[in-house]
């Protein structure tokens, strides 16, 4: 039998209703011939409420724990949309991830996915079940214990299940009608793309557009996984939704294909460290081992051997942070005056695989800033992207100022 694997988010089975919804969707690719594999995520806001919980009990918690109460939420959507489908009469079963197994690393909070058999599953299928119910965003860790995949996860598991059963397609269905030039509930004039390729989406998500998890983008490109992005509130035809696909799939030509940003960003700075060898190292070791993800960094021009440190890392990592530079200044690992946090910022960027063939992106990028007047902190770029950290109340601006600047609302 032909195989698909199907995806619905929060928003998808945010209710009994909705997921009578979903479930008619699966049921018409039933009819089509099709066995499915359908991944769920946690009911809508379920995942922000566990892990609140997690937070005000145990702010520096253990993250096994945390992972036993966070991935707890998809247990529950398996189940209601298995029983669903069975509501129709189509035989569905549910897995949690340790059923399967999916069997993952051990990094609690952002374990990566090392195997899925998919005897059981197969067997089940050869055995006349149509449809395989599995949670997302979950697995088994080798000590046994669950683990979860990171926020958004469920994308990742998804992407892996189509991937290890050689599925026809993995659709991932979402709360918007695929994947737009700039989040479409910041700008009105975001456009939505027919095909986007792995190398830009890889960085849009990166850089913050949470419609797919960077790790599912990098595994479909891996594995050639057609992976396509669509509404699960809209009728879709053949053509719907965003197909991410290979760069000599495109058709448009554009410089820069996107705006992304992500709005829980923190930028801390050491006040005055010594500016010698190893300075960098003795910083960025402890926070790497206190598990705080360091993205953009800046070392001020040192006056009398004295230097200023700033680094991006995400909003929720501050307390961690903190903690891991104090004890390290106590150790006499690091000297600075002062530790400085600043909770109110944001990242800002441009993505396009054009920028690898031309210059003045960053130029365009910088005046059309500054005619809003919006005070540019940091800057990082790459090959095909260009991020600004600026003050969060200017976000919005600034995304649809340069939405506006790359005149991203016209096909190119
Ligand atoms: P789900 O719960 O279905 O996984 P998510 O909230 O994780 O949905 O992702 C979908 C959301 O991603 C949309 O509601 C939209 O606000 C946001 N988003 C950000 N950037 C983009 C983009 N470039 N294109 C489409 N959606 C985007
Ligand atoms: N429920 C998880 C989250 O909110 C995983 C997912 O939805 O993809 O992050
Ligand atoms: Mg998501």
């Amino acid at each position: 039998m032909p195989l698909l694997v199907m995806k619905f988010g929060g928003t998808s089975v945010a209710s009994p209703d909705r997921i009578r919804r979903a479930a008619k969707r699966v049921g018409r690719e039933v009819a089509n011939g099709y066995d499915v594999i359908v991944i769920v995520s946690a009911m809508a806001g379920e995942t922000n409420r566990l892990v609140g919980y997690v937070n005000e009990i145990a702010p520096f918690y253990d993250a096994r724990e945390y992972d036993a109460v966070v991935s707890s939420g998809e247990n529950v959507t398996a189940g209601l949309m298995a029983l669903t489908l069975q509501e129709m009469d189509i035989p569905a079963r549910s897995w949690q991830g340790w059923q399967v197994p999916l069997r993952t690393s051990s990094a609690h909070g952002s374990a990566r996915i090392e195997e899925i058999p998919t005897d059981n599953i197969n067997s089940r299928f050869a055995q006349g079940m149509k449809v395989a119910v599995v949670a997302g965003f979950q697995g088994i860790s080798p000590e046994g214990r669950i683990t979860t995949l990171g926020r958004g996860g469920s994308d990742t598991t998804a992407v892996a299940f189509a991937a290890a059963f050689g599925a026809e397609r993995c659709d991932i269905y979402t709360d918007v009608d695929g994947v737009y030039t700039t989040d479409p509930r910041i700008s009105d004039k975001a456009r939505k793309l027919d095909r986007i390729a792995f190398e830009e989406m890889l960085e849009l998500a990166s850089l913050g557009a949470k419609v797919l998890q960077t790790r599912s983008v990098e595994l479909a490109m891996r594995y050639h996984v057609r992976l396509r992005v669509l509404s699960s509130f809209e009728d879709n035809n053949e053509s719907a939704g965003t197909l991410v696909c290979d760069e000599e799939d495109i058709v448009e030509s554009k410089v820069v294909s996107g705006v992304a940003y992500s709005r829980d960003e923190a930028k801390m700075t050491l006040i005055s460290v010594a500016d010698r060898p190893g300075i960098a190292a003795a910083i960025f070791g402890p926070l790497a081992e206190a598990g705080v993800n360091v993205d953009m960094i800046v070392q001020n021009i040192a006056e009398d051997g004295r230097t200023d440190m700033t680094f991006s890392c995400p909003t929720d990592q501050v307390a961690r942070a903190e903690k891991a530079m104090r004890a390290a200044k106590e150790r006499g690992e690091v000297n600075f005056h002062d530790l400085v946090a600043d909770k109110d910022v944001a990242k800002v960027s441009v993505v396009g695989i054009g920028m690898r063939s031309h210059a003045g992106v960053a130029a365009k990028m910088f005046q059309s800033l500054s005619r809003e007047g919006i005070n540019i902190k940091v800057i990082t770029t790459s090959e095909i992207k260009i991020s600004v950290l600026i003050d969060r109340k200017y976000m919005e601006l600034a995304v649809q100022a340069l939405h506006d600047a790359f005149e991203l609302e016209k096909a190119g």
